[in-house]
């Protein structure tokens, strides 16, 4: 009896039976161990090499890192997503490693046959400049160009998700688009799953940085990425 109700709780469940792999970029020690973070690694096709990985941007004051800020917000994402019956597969869960590159990270998202990746990062940008952005892969350099499109797709919601909940656009990237495509990341191009990639806010910005540090607006931005990932795999 108990079981059945389990069952077709479960059922009710938007996202269940649905896989989504959250990356949280960079990791902390990445800045201590550079010589395993500058190694080249396998980034595209035709021989396209990048570094593992890199250190990440901060805050101008030092106290809020790319990497501790991006695993918050993919703890809040995860426990969102399995609230919904999705299971999360996580790149990382602490803050005190090294990488993984990123040739692994997209490796990750494929062995688990994700059906969407989001790679969440914080920007490094002109201090003047504001507001979040979304980057797509494009065909050139990718191993599975058919998730070219669906990965678009999923872009485009996330950026309607984010406006949603009010955040703004980037002023300096995009045109006022809030959304890139680029061929130069290697946990884009080596994807065979779905992805995307958000780029919060500019922590190099004053008044961005106010925002991340916000504990109530990282949970905006959580429920925001929540519901674009229920609005791609259960429309
Ligand atoms: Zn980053």
């Amino acid at each position: 009896m108990i079981a059945t109700a389990l069952v077709a709780l479960a059922a009710a469940l938007p996202l269940s039976g649905t896989t989504v792999h959250v990356d949280a970029g960079h990791n902390g020690a990445n800045g201590s161990h550079p010589s395993q973070i500058n190694r080249q690694v396998p980034a595209g096709t035709g021989g396209y090499r990048k570094a593992c990985d890199t250190t990440g941007t901060q805050t101008d004051d030092g106290r809020l890192t790319e990497a501790r800020l991006t695993l918050d917000v993919a703890r809040r994402l995860q426990r969102r997503l399995e609230r919904l019956g999705a299971r999360v597969v996580m790149t990382r869960t602490t803050n005190d490693g090294v990488g993984p590159c990123v040739d692994e990270r997209a490796a990750i998202g494929n062995r688990a046959r994700a059906d969407l990746a989001l790679s969440i990062h914080a920007d490094g940008g002109p201090p003047g400049g504001r507001g979040f952005h979304v980057i797509a892969p494009l065909a050139a350099r990718a191993v599975r160009p058919a998730i070219v499109a669906p990965s678009l797709r999923f872009a485009r919601g996330l950026r309607a998700r984010l406006d949603g909940v009010g955040l703004r656009r980037s002023t300096y990237i995009g045109g006022g688009a809030g959304l890139v495509q680029r061929s130069d990341l290697g946990g884009l191009n080596l994807s065979r799953v779905p992805k995307a990639f958000v780029e919060l806010a500019n922590m190099r910005n004053a008044a961005d940085a106010r925002l991340l540090r916000r504990t109530r607006d990282r949970d905006r931005i959580a429920l925001a990425l929540a519901r674009a990932v229920t609005r791609a795999l259960a429309p």
